[in-house]
């Protein structure tokens, strides 16, 4: 209980956590937990953005950050599902947020690239069944 409590509230990472984090002054092993929590809590990536653009005067981009540790970066799975919006609301927001708001050009040059696979594939997919309709219509004529 008390363990799923811990994971299931990320929102307890105190503030100045983040801020370290932003800052890239926390030891490494928090920093791994945060990186592993921004992964599926939506709620603390946009608690970071939000503590990001309060001190947007700062020396670095969230995008930079973002990219700098490829932590939002998506597989290509999840890109694939996000193109067939077959992923659950939440990781579709944060595919959204880390394509549209950060603008990772690593994952947008993935997306594009499944976009034009898809693309094939859908026409092999349609030129797959023309021939087996074709054959097997053949086939039955045969008979
Ligand atoms: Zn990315």
């Amino acid at each position: 209980m008390q363990y799923g409590m811990l994971v299931k509230m990320p929102n307890s990472f105190p503030q100045t956590d983040l801020e370290a984090y932003l800052d890239e002054t926390l030891p490494p092993e928090e920093i791994a937990a945060i990186e592993r929590l921004l992964r599926e809590d939506r709620r603390l990536v946009q608690q970071l953005a939000s503590i990001h653009a309060r001190r947007n005067a700062g020396v670095h981009s969230v995008s930079e950050i973002w990219r700098a540790h490829r932590l939002s970066c998506l597989s290509r799975e999840q890109l694939g599902s996000f193109l067939l919006q077959a992923l659950p609301d939440e990781m579709a927001d944060y595919v959204a947020f880390h394509l549209k708001v950060v603008g990772c050009r690593f994952c947008l040059a993935n997306l594009a690239d499944l976009k034009a696979q898809q693309h094939e594939d859908r026409h092999s997919t349609q030129s797959r069944r023309r021939k087996y309709f074709q054959s097997s219509a053949g086939y039955l004529r045969r008979r």
